[in-house]
């Protein structure tokens, strides 16, 4: 017998699917115990605010690590996915890699961009020189055309 919960569970794939899905999507590793983590999501958010929801739009990379199938198959089917980490411990890249998910650019805010990881329980303490520097780095990175590093 078909229950209303299996209904609605059958429904959540073909959401996922028929969803209008952005151009860029993006995995940030978003380390809420230091700034440089904290501050690939607060970026990414400000990225999305300035070009829009057609543009750009964030994935789960805790879906992604935890192995949920319509998370990784919805971000497989989507043009561009930008991938940024906060420090060289690079753990978004490192979930990317284990989970073979599509990776087509990536940026690490420390090792690229030079930007401080102040912590532990700092999430806030970035500048707003970082800040403009991070945000504008993730634009340069969605916008790029051609080869993707
Ligand atoms: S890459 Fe660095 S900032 Fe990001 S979650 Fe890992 S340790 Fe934290």
């Amino acid at each position: 017998m078909v229950t209303e919960t299996d209904k609605v569970v059958a429904q959540i794939p073909q959401e996922h699917e028929t969803e209008e899905k952005p151009r860029v999507g993006i995995f940030y590793c978003g380390g809420a115990m230091s700034s440089a983590g904290e501050l690939t999501a607060i970026a990414s958010f400000e990225v999305l605010k300035r070009l829009g929801p057609k543009e750009v739009g964030m994935g789960c990379v805790s879906a992604l690590a935890a192995g949920i199938p319509k998370h990784f198959k919805t971000m497989q089917g989507i043009e561009k996915v930008l991938v940024i980490d906060g420090c060289p411990n690079s753990c978004a890249h490192k979930v990317v890699e284990k989970t073979g998910a599509k990776m087509d650019a990536y940026i690490n805010l420390g090792k690229d961009l030079g930007i401080k990881k102040i912590g532990p329980f700092k999430p806030l303490d970035f500048s707003q020189e970082d800040f403009e520097k991070a945000v504008q780095a993730i634009i340069d990175k969605v916008q790029e055309k051609g080869e993707e590093s």
